[in-house]
């Protein structure tokens, strides 16, 4: 195993500049790794698919997990499986879909690590029901930054656990997890789709069905006035019966396009489509479990969509009457893209730097233009004046002061990383950027 030299961008493709990395294969190398290599500071980096600069090191170390990706352990009474933290959901739902379990939290991309979906703390389209990913790991392992490794659990260290969930790889490198799996009865979903005129109406349709597992919303962030917040809502509930699943083909996007593509114009056409193709009292289809979780892997290369300039990412949670100047705001801006989605949120779960909370968390893509930054600024604002908070997992922007405000365990956060990294060996640019650790990379 070598470190090599290498460029990793954040997943919206904005530069990041150059730092070390490396690619284990086994537990020695991951070792070497993390106590090797010099100065400056290390981080874990799953499948890059966080948006910003959490899983970057300008000018430090990366250590790649993802071919540590071994399973270790599976018990079919109790859905338990042991696995190397490396290992990306898309693998773990291949070999466990067909046998009746499904990852009992799934964020909008399969292809994310175990350890990415911990150290993010990941939440799906039923954190209401569910809670986020954390709720449903019993234990983990954790090599330190001096390159020993301890078990952690709720009960063992409850601290370490709860600052390693949603704790951005600060804590450490997670070597292997133990998740509860979810039994179902088949591999597909009833889906209901409604389309909704407003906000009011779009919120009371995504509380209405009571049993449905899964539910989100697409709104028009380019409708305004009476229309703020039209889109569709939809709702999925576990169907008792399996369908037939061709096998997968992900289509690729072709070229890279010139960013002028997307502009409001198309945008607003493309959600004018979008909307029409729906019956005006909505439909109910069967659909597998990857079609209605993971809409955006079917399109490899997606995020080149926006041309070389890249974009920016935007996700805040904040509670409902924090909606209408937010939606405004983006508006107004007339840069929303047209993957506007809403999302219902439960409570919180324990992880010191999570992002999941009750309230609605809105996500959205920014192509990445003059006039950006400051619009992010502003949503950051709103956020922060409602009570919210950004998530991490999605920012490139964020100011130190805002995060700090957002995240007051921060403090408490702080204190575990003086326990167990004491040098200050592990790091990222995010970490520098939000103040969370300075010093140098
Ligand atoms: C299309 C798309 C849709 C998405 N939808 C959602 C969604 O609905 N909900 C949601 O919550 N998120 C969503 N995300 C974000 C994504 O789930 C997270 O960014 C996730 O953490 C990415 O996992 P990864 O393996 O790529 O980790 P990376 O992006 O590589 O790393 C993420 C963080 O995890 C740390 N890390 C990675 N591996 C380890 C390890 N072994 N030990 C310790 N730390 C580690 C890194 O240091 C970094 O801080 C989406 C992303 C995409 C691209």
């Amino acid at each position: 195993m070598m470190w090599k030299t290498a460029t990793f961008s954040g997943w919206g493709r904005l530069p990041y500049g150059t730092c070390e990395a490396a690619r284990p294969e086994r537990l020695s190398q991951l070792r070497a790794a993390m106590t090797g290599g010099g100065a400056g500071t290390v981080i874990a980096r799953g499948l890059g698919r966080s948006y910003g600069d959490c899983a970057v090191n300008e000018g430090g170390r990366l250590v790649l997990t993802e071919r540590l990706d071994r399973l270790v352990s599976f018990d079919a009474t109790t859905g338990e499986v042991v696995v190397e933290a490396g290992i990306s959901l898309r693998s773990l739902l291949d070999i466990f879909l067909p046998r009746g379990f499904i990852v009992p939290v799934c964020p909008g991309s399969a292809f994310v690590t175990v350890g990415g979906a911990i150290a993010n703390d990941v939440h799906g389209k039923n954190h209401e029901k569910d809670g986020a990913f954390a709720a449903h790991v019993g234990w983990f392992e954790l090599m330190l930054p001096d390159g020993e490794i301890v078990r952690v659990s709720r009960e063992s260290d409850a601290a370490l656990f709860d600052a390693t969930v949603g704790g951005i790889g600060l804590t450490g490198i997670i070597v292997t997890a133990c998740l509860r799996l979810t039994r179902v009865p088949s591999n597909a979903l009833i889906v209901r789709e409604r389309p909704v005129p407003d906000l009011d109406a779009l919120l009371a349709k995504l509380h209405e069905e009571a049993s449905a597992t899964y539910s989100v919303a697409w709104f028009d962030a380019l409708a305004g006035g009476g229309g703020l917040g039209r889109g569709i809502v939809e709702t999925a509930t576990v169907s008792p019966t399996s369908i037939q699943i061709k096998p997968r083909k992900a289509r690729s996007l072709p070229i890279t396009p010139p960013s002028l593509v997307l502009n409001p114009l198309s945008v607003r056409a493309f959600n004018a489509l979008y909307r029409a193709r729906m019956p005006s009292n909505g439909r109910e289809s069967l659909r597998g479990y990857d079609k209605f979780l993971f809409p955006l892997d079917s399109l490899r290369g997606w995020n080149r969509m926006y041309g070389k300039p890249g974009f920016r990412q935007f996700q805040s949670i904040v509670p409902a009457a924090a909606l209408v100047p937010l939606l405004e705001r983006i508006r107004a801006s007339r840069a929303g893209s047209f993957l506007a989605v809403l999302k219902a949120m439960g409570p919180a779960g324990t992880g010191m730097l999570a992002f999941p909370m009750a309230g609605y968390a809105v996500a959205l893509d920014f192509p990445n233009r003059p006039g950006v930054v400051e619009l992010l600024g502003d949503l950051e604002r709103i956020t922060l004046e409602h009570g919210g908070r950004v998530y991490l997992a999605k920012d490139s922007c964020l100011s130190a002061q805002g995060f700090a405000a957002m995240y007051p365990r921060l403090p408490e956060f702080q204190d575990v990383l003086e326990r167990v990294d004491p040098k200050r060996r592990l790091g990222s640019t995010m970490s520098r950027r939000l103040g969370i650790r300075g010093g140098a990379p």
